[in-house]
């Protein structure tokens, strides 16, 4: 598998007029095209700064590589980004919400809105594509918030804590149904989240950063039979021992 992204010694501080916070040192790691990888750590230590620098906003000492150049402002158009809250527009139909991206990119050409239909479809929207955001479920509008990033065949998805809005029930259903259409849609992925289990039934990898400011603990390959849903490995045998792993790691923290 080729790398779609490299971080080499990344530090980052912020500036402001009380003073200097350092939020991320000496952070390296690799991505595989294909790959899902899941950051978990303490809150404040740098996990949102991180996918900032990923994606341009702010920009790093070290090297960030994406597809295999110096990473540069127009990379973020290879990007898509998924949030807390969906941001659906409320007078728009679930068809024309996830048509958003593409009448902003000027790309509304057949294809593009033939597979804006299909993934409905896929997904299980087609019958809501008339509906209005207020009329679905939280989880399916996560899904179709998914749907309209997916539309723009972004490279890389970057997930930050997507899911913690969600009521727990909600939460176990729409990060499974999300991690399956990421696999099935051979999509690379970051998410990152403070939900141990979240991390492990989702990722291939998980990297365990430290309390501010964040550095590498761990990164920890994760490996369950192939084809298993995310809530399938969550009953898988292994699941625990990843969970103990994962947990000691993340206590060195303390
Ligand atoms: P996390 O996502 O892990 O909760 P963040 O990346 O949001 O952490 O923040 C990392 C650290 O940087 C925190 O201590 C936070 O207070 C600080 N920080 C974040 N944004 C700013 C900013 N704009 N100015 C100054 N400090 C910031």
């Amino acid at each position: 598998m080729c790398s779609i992204l490299e971080l080499s010694n990344i530090d980052y501080i912020y500036h402001t007029k009380d003073g200097e916070t350092k939020a991320l040192s000496n952070i390296s790691f690799t991505l595989s095209n294909g790959e899902f990888v899941a950051i978990v750590g303490p809150s404040g230590c740098g996990k949102s700064t991180l996918l900032s620098l990923i994606c341009g906003l702010l920009v790093p000492s070290g090297s960030i590589s994406f597809m295999g150049h110096p990473l540069q402002s127009k990379d973020i158009l290879n990007m898509g980004y998924m949030l807390q809250k969906d941001h659906l527009l409320e007078w728009r139909t679930i068809a024309s919400n996830v048509q958003l991206g593409l009448e902003i990119q000027h790309k509304m050409t057949p294809e593009n809105l033939a597979y804006a239909s299909r993934l409905l479809e896929t997904y299980g929207l087609a019958d809501f594509a008339a509906k209005r955001p207020s009329e679905l479920s939280g989880g399916m509008r996560q899904r179709a918030a998914l749907i309209r990033t997916l539309v723009l065949r972004p490279e890389l998805l970057l997930l930050d804590e997507p899911f913690s809005a969600l009521d727990y029930q909600t939460r176990l259903n729409v990060s499974n149904d999300i991690g399956t259409i990421l696999r099935q849609e051979h999509k690379t992925a970051i998410l990152v989240t403070h939900d141990l289990s979240e991390a492990i039934s989702m990722g291939d990898r998980v990297i365990v950063l430290s309390h501010r400011p964040g550095t590498i603990r761990s990164i920890i390959p994760i490996s369950f039979d192939p084809g298993l849903t995310p809530l399938e490995k969550r009953n898988d045998s292994h699941f625990k021992s990843y969970f103990n792993l994962i947990w000691k790691e993340f206590n060195q923290n303390e």
